[in-house]
């Protein structure tokens, strides 16, 4: 549970929630109650000013002296209001001021200094709100005007507003988590989903499966396709394996079964040292073949392993050895092997001994494929930051429809097929094709039936 992006998706958003709701609860909270003690102070500051206005209007009129003058007069009071004798003692009550109010200290020293005092005081009789005024007269600082109002409308508003913060807060924490919740399972059920066809891929082993479909085009959608892709690619790559197992036992089971029938028939009966002999070299030529092929197979699993052992070598001094090599196989079957190199050093970086083996099969091929009196070139040259390396023959050449097969494994072109004896394995150009690649090059054919064929090979200079 804990592990489920899920859980700790719906824990984050439920705790960040609760701080948020809690800090805008308390602003809320903070807030009205800085608004009504504002309201109240302004009632009190309009009802202390007017008090102080009619004191003094009323103290210039009067006789006596100033402090007689105060005590005496009458003001209009807004609020409940007492007058305060900086010398000590409460004067003037207003009947409606709260009597268990004390004359605090403080009040009297900020009215000595001249300066309003609020206060907000908690009694027997309520919360209340203070205003102390300075009153001078004929520029004496004399006593002071006191206005009270009670706290208790604001008390109730606020406490109403806490009360419903309080019912409100946890309903919406509990409702916005719930909807956090149902809205995880709904955003993470294609992932369950994408899961769960993955297990039924793993139990039934089963390749041809596809995980992303019915899905919405979102994020989850896209990663079960792009999965899919990947599916479809391991089934493809492991139908090829599978393919070239049975095409490869194939080609192992005709030799064999010729093999097979030979020795049944000369076994039938005793046969003379001379029948044997015959019989033996004919068994050779089967083994040849057979030997042909397995290391064929071997050369191509150990490309396709792209084990590269590289090093620097020249192409020029590599090219000249194999034709001096191949002119002797081309003579016997009366065909000129002619070479044009460009005269610069050929620098490539790369598997010495497989860069041999694919130009040996396409000149190889390049004898095999082509009659008696025919030619084939070999040219090599720089091409930009590759080095190119053409074979070209005078020979059979390729037909267009084989063309886009002919580096696939045991591909064979009709044409060579039914020529006695020229055909090989037909893993040649899959070893070639796949060693090039294994070079970060590419190779291609340009071929006219009857004409002839040149196979390109590029690989990077070093
Ligand atoms: P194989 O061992 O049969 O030669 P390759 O993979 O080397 O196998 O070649 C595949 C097929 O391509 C051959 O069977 C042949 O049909 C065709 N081919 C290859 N090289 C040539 C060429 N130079 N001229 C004509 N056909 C060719």
């Amino acid at each position: 549970m804990l592990h489920s992006i899920r859980f700790r998706l719906t824990a984050w958003f439920a705790s960040i929630l609760t701080v948020a709701i809690l800090l805008i609860s308390i602003a809320m909270y903070l807030g009205l109650q800085q608004a009504l003690m504002s309201n109240v102070d302004q009632t009190l500051r309009m009802a202390a000013e007017r008090s102080v206005q009619t004191v003094r209007q009323n103290a210039l009129k009067s006789t006596g002296s100033t402090i007689e003058r105060v005590r005496t007069l009458t003001y209009i009071a807004l609020a409940p209001t007492r007058l305060l004798l900086l010398e000590g003692g409460v004067d003037r009550i207003d009947p409606l001021f709260p009597a268990d109010i004390h004359v605090d200290s403080q009040a009297l020293a900020a009215a000595a200094r001249g300066e309003s005092l609020y206060e907000s005081v908690t009694v027997e009789t309520g919360r209340y709100r203070l205003m102390t005024a300075p009153l001078s007269v004929n520029g004496q600082r004399l006593a002071a005007i006191q206005v009270a109002q009670s706290l208790d409308t604001e008390m109730v508003t606020l406490r109403s507003l806490r009360d419903l913060l309080l019912i409100a807060a946890p309903v919406t924490l509990a409702f916005a988590t719930l909807g956090g919740i149902v809205l995880g399972q709904r955003a993470f059920a294609p992932m369950e989903r994408v899961r769960r066809n993955v297990e039924t891929i793993i139990a039934d082993n089963d390749l041809s499966h596809r995980v992303g479909r019915q899905l919405a085009n979102d994020e989850v959608g896209r990663l079960a396709q792009t999965f899919d892709q990947l599916l479809e690619r391991i089934e493809s790559a492991m139908n090829r394996e599978r393919q070239f197992s049975a095409d490869a036992s194939h080609e192992l089971r005709s030799p064999l079964t010729a093999l097979k029938g030979e020795l049944s028939v000369t076994l039938a009966r005793t046969r003379t040292a001379e029948e044997y002999r015959q019989v033996l070299e004919g068994l050779e030529v089967i083994v040849d073949e057979m030997s042909l092929l397995v290391e064929d197979l071997l050369a191509l699993s150990r490309a396709s392993a792209g084990i590269l052992h590289k090093e620097e070598f020249d192409l020029h001094a590599l090219l000249e050895q194999l034709i001096e090599r191949m002119s002797a196989l081309a003579q016997t079957r009366q065909l000129t092997l002619a070479m044009k190199i460009s005269n610069e050093p050929l620098l490539l970086l790369a598997d010495r001994m497989k860069v041999q083996r694919v130009i040996t099969n396409l000149i190889d091929n390049a004898i095999r494929y082509t009659p008696h009196g025919g030619s084939i070139n070999v040219q090599a040259y720089h091409d930009g930051a590759q080095v190119c390396i053409n074979v070209s023959d005078t020979g059979i050449g390729i037909a267009a429809e084989h063309t886009p097969h002919i580096f696939e494994r045991f591909y064979r072109a009709d044409n060579a097929r039914t020529r006695d004896g020229a055909g090989g394995s037909g893993l040649g150009l899959a070893i070639a094709d796949t060693i090039v690649r294994a070079h970060d090059g590419r190779i291609t054919l340009h071929s006219t039936l009857g004409r002839g064929s040149t196979f390109s090979v590029w690989l990077p200079e070093s």
